[in-house]
């Protein structure tokens, strides 16, 4: 392991995110490197710093409360925006119709077919 693979590593290793391998291939390059120790040192206090104040700040127990609030009131307004539709909305619904019309007449044809079609519905 080079110095540079140590250096891209490190985070990995600190997150217990490495194989057995890589874990034992950052041992012996520490072993062998002063200046990557010293990293480890520094990086490694850094990270548990990180995980202290990370437990440490819990969100305050209304925060779930408004948040759950606030997603009921979303869900709310927008049910509410469907049920009457958007002049742009009704706008793209029509092209959206014309479009259907321009391209579905051999749809519609495959479909009589398959329900019977008129000439073999009364005798
Ligand atoms: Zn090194």
């Amino acid at each position: 392991m080079t110095c540079d693979e140590f250096l891209a590593t490190i985070d990995a290793y600190l997150d217990d995110a490495l194989s057995i391998m890589d874990i034992l291939r950052v041992h012996r390059h520490l072993l062998s490197c002063e200046c990557c120790y010293r990293v480890m040192g520094s990086e490694a206090t850094l990270h548990s710093l990180l995980a202290d104040d990370a437990a440490r700040d819990q969100p305050p127990g209304s925060l779930r409360e408004r948040i759950t609030l606030r997603v009921a009131a979303e869900e709310r307004a927008r049910s509410k925006a469907r049920a009457r539709p958007e002049p742009f909305a009704s706008r793209s619904a029509i092209l959206a119709g014309r479009l259907g019309q321009a391209s579905s007449s051999s749809s519609t044809d495959l479909r009589k077919q398959e329900c019977g079609g008129p000439d073999t519905s009364g005798s």
